[in-house]
This record gives structure tokens, C-alpha cells and sequence, in this order.
């Protein structure tokens, strides 16, 4: 098939390649001048499988009320004149109860385990240098009551298979000894060994350099921005750029936190709103003093984790609209911390600020399947996991638009699953079908 995708993220990218090595030709779309400039650009580098818990957490307003309130909060609302903004609230208000919050974890630790082969497979090819490293996740607490929640929830996953160390303050320093400074103020910590790390951006460019460098290469078309989908007959025909016409058989769209508004227009509508978050890179200048692991801040969600030669530290979710910029402020207490937690080992007078926008659904899953239009696919939505469920979302996506069987139960993905908004049009008991997909999406 002629297939064209819209965005060249994380997604966008992973998408093409698995396209192409199925056989199909593919034209890629990006309206930027080069790949993972957008929300994949400097994100945390965390590849979390075990990590998926969504944000929409009924223990979000009782059991973690620091993430709300204070200055240097880790998630802050500011209410916009937008409607989008009140549905998405509102919907992810309702998805903040138990049983959604455990249905969306189960669904997503299925698909991030199918991820994590995907990965493992491209780790393990030349071609696909992006220091990746498993170098486990130690998740780092200095609330009791926070830690003394996760480790009831620990039996849960440990039933699972996930290997997890419980540690205090003393066995955190031991298992990282960078954290020397902070281990008093530590309660305690859970270490999971078998998590990873890895640049998004540079295995962004790496699935950019595969898909030119195919015998039957794709097309890369930079700087062009798709406008609208042509569709008639209830069937996908054309891409319209601002270049040109694409008519092909198949189109993906994956284009992050905008692709709501080229769907639109057709009458679909996706539940997504931007979560906001920042990053710091600093340049390492002692080695032994920023953490080898993966390292959590639970208190602030902030991730610190090494990407080459300088420390990621990534963190917050501010619901404030589409305005990219990254404030003053939420930089500030990024590089505060870090200097609190790691001093002079790093270099805080270059600090390469950055912000991106979580494409992010209320309920945390992603969005992968048919759209209501014949021909026109989704995979958008990964939220604080695109990193991680890239490789499993696209390998499911072209499992999907091949007519194989899903690799992993895809129904809480579909279209009009637990992903989409539901305002009464689409419930989680109809997202199995295109049926249900067509109702929901409308
Ligand atoms: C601070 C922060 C930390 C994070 N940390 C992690 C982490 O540690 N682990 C993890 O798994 N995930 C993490 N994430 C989430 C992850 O980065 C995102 O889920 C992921 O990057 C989304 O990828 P995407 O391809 O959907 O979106 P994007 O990377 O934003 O790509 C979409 C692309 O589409 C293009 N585009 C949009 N509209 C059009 C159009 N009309 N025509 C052409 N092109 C268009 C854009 O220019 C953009 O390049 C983090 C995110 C943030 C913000």
C-alpha cells in the first residue's frame, strides 16, 4: 500500500519504519524542519515499562496534595476560555476512580511489555545508536505516606513478575551513591532493575536515517505541514499539504497534540489536551556525582537520568493550553533541585532549557487503530509514555492495518475506547468494535 503519516515525533517515525518493513511505501509528513523537534525532543529518556500508572490517579487529590499546592507545585492548572480544556478536565476527573485507574495500568503494562521486546530488538541492531541503557529506575520518596502507598501497591506488581527492591534512605545512597546529599531527607525508595533509558531524539533520527536509507526509501518531507485529510464515501483519499496533493491507500495520523484539529474537520474528534512539561540538560562535569540509575523524585515528579554526557532532569504537567515557551520559573526550580540534589556535578550555567507537550487523553492510554473514516488510522495520546509504548504502539498499529491479529489486547486503545472522551457518546463497555469506534469518534 501507498501509505502517508502525518508527524514526525517519536510516534510518527516509529509508525513509518514498522510501515516500511512491512513492505509498504511510505511519505512521511513534518512540519518542522527536522524530526523529534516537537514533544519527543528532550523528554525524560525514561523507557518505564513498569512505570505506567496513569495521572489519573483517584489518589491524586488525597494522597499526593504536594503535587498540587506551593509554588514549585508538579502539576498546576490555569484555566483557559476553552472549551476543549473543561471537557478534558471534566473527563479526567471521571477517569480519577479506581477501577479506570487499574483497567487503564493492566492494559498498558501488556502493551509496554510488548513494547520493551520491540525495543530490545532495535537495542540490540547496529543501526540504532540512541544509548540505550538498562540501568534501572530507583523512585525515591521523602513523604511516608506516599512511600508507604507505593509499597502496598508493590504486591500487586510484584504478583506480576516485576522485580522491586524496597530500600530506606541508607539502601537508596547504597543502590546510587550519588544521592549522598539527599539520602536524609529519604524515607525510602523502590528500585526496579530492569528499566531503561535512552534518547528519544537520537532514536528519532535513527528511525529517520532507516526509513531514508531503505531500498525502497521513504519520503521524508520536512518543513511541510499537512492541512487537511480529503475523504469521501466514508474513505480516506487524499493528504493535502501545503506543498502538495498525497493521494494514497492509507493515512496514519501522528502528529501529537495537534492532531485533534486536522481531524476536525471531518467530524472526529479526539479527546486530547497538551500536559505541559519542561527539561534541563546540564553538562556533566563529575561523573561520580550524578546518578548512574535512573533516579525519581516522587514528591516533585522529577526524573533525573544521564543522555550522554549530560543529566535529563524532566518533570511537571502544567494544564495551561498550547503555548510551548518554557517559563522562567518552572526552569528555575528544575535547576534548584538538581543543584540541592547533585551540587557541582553538574554545569547549571548551561542548562538547555526545554518544554513539550504531553499529547495526553484523560484516562492516560493511547489512541491506536481505524479512525471513523476508512483508511485513516490513528496513533496519538501516548501522554508521559511515548518514549516507552512507541515501538509497541506502531508494531500494534501495522499489525492492525495488516489485518494480523493485535499483538496485545488493543480494545482500551481503540478509538472509541477507554481513551475517548466520554460525554455520554462512548463508554468503556463499547470500545471494542469499529462500531463503537465510528459512535465515539463522531
Ligand atoms: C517533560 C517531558 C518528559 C517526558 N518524559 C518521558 C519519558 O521519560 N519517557 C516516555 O516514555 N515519555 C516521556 N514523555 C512523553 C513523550 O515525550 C511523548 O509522549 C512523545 O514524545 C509523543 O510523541 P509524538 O510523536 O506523539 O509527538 P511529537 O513528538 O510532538 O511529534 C508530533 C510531530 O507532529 C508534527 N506535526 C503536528 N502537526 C502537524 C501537521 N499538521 N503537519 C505536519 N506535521 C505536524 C509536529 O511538528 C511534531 O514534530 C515526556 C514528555 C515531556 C513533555
Amino acid at each position: 500500500m501507498e501509505i502517508c503519516i502525518v508527524g514526525g515525533g517519536i510516534i510518527g517515525l516509529a509508525t513509518a519504519w514498522y510501515l516500511q518493513r512491512d513492505g509498504h511505501a511510505v511519505s512521511l509528513v513534518e512540519s518542522r524542519d527536522a524530526v523529534g523537534l516537537g514533544a519527543s525532543h528532550a523528554n525524560g529518556g525514561q523507557l518505564s515499562y513498569r512505570h505506567v500508572a496513569p495521572l489519573a490517579d483517584p489518589a491524586l487529590f488525597t494522597g499526593y496534595p504536594h503535587w498540587l499546592l506551593g509554588r514549585d507545585a508538579a502539576v498546576r492548572l490555569r484555566p483557559r476560555l476553552d472549551p476543549g480544556q473543561w471537557r478534558w478536565l471534566a473527563a479526567f476527573l471521571r477517569a480519577c476512580n479506581r477501577r479506570d485507574h487499574a483497567a487503564s495500568i493492566s492494559a498498558l503494562t501488556l502493551l509496554s511489555r510488548y513494547s520493551r521486546q520491540q525495543v530490545g530488538a532495535l537495542a540490540g541492531d547496529p543501526a540504532f545508536d540512541f544509548g540505550w541503557r538498562r540501568n534501572g529506575k530507583l523512585v525515591v520518596y521523602r513523604d511516608r505516606h506516599a512511600f508507604a502507598a507505593a509499597c502496598r501497591g508493590l504486591a500487586r506488581s510484584e504478583s506480576e513478575g516485576a522485580p522491586r527492591q524496597v530500600l530506606d534512605g541508607r539502601g537508596c545512597r547504597d543502590i546510587e551513591p550519588a544521592l549522598a546529599r539527599v539520602a536524609p531527607q529519604l524515607v525510602g525508595g523502590i528500585f526496579t532493575p530492569d528499566e531503561e533509558v535512552g534518547d528519544c531524539l537520537a532514536l528519532c533520527q535513527a528511525f529517520e536515517h532507516g526509513l531514508r536509507a531503505h531500498p525502497a526509501p521513504a519520503r521524508v518531507l520536512l518543513s511541510e505541514t499537512a492541512h487537511s485529510i480529503e475523504a469521501s464515501g466514508g474513505r480516506f483519499r487524499a493528504l493535502r499539504t501545503d506543498r502538495r496533493r498525497i493521494e494514497a491507500d492509507a493515512c496514519v495520523i501522528a502528529s501529537g497534540v495537534h492532531a485533534a484539529d486536522l481531524l476536525r474537520p471531518l467530524g472526529v474528534r479526539l479527546p486530547l489536551y497538551p500536559l505541559k512539561g519542561y527539561s534541563i540538560s546540564p553538562a556533566i562535569v563529575q561523573a561520580g556525582g550524578v546518578p548512574a540509575v535512573s533516579v525519581t523524585d516522587q514528591r516533585r515528579r522529577i526524573v533525573y537520568a544521564r543522555i550522554g554526557n549530560r543529566l535529563r532532569v524532566a518533570g511537571m504537567a502544567d494544564i495551561v493550553g498550547y503555548d510551548a515557551s518554557a517559563p522562567a520559573g518552572r526552569i528555575a526550580t528544575l535547576a534548584r533541585e538538581t543543584r540541592d540534589w547533585f551540587g557541582a556535578a553538574v554545569d547549571l550555567a548551561d542548562l538547555r532549557p526545554w518544554a513539550g507537550l504531553r499529547p495526553a487523553t484523560p484516562g492516560g492510554t493511547p489512541i491506536v487503530g481505524d479512525s471513523t473514516i476508512d483508511g485513516l488510522w490513528l496513533n496519538v495520546g501516548h501522554g508521559a509514555l511515548g518514549f516507552t509504548l512507541a515501538a509497541g504502539c506502531a508494531g500494534l498499529l501495522a499489525a492492525r492495518m495488516a489485518g494480523r491479529g493485535a499483538p496485545v489486547p488493543d480494545a482500551a486503545f481503540a478509538p472509541g475506547g477507554a481513551a475517548a472522551l466520554r460525554d455520554g457518546e462512548a463508554s468503556r463497555g463499547d470500545c471494542g468494535g469499529r462500531g463503537a469506534a465510528r459512535a465515539a469518534l463522531r
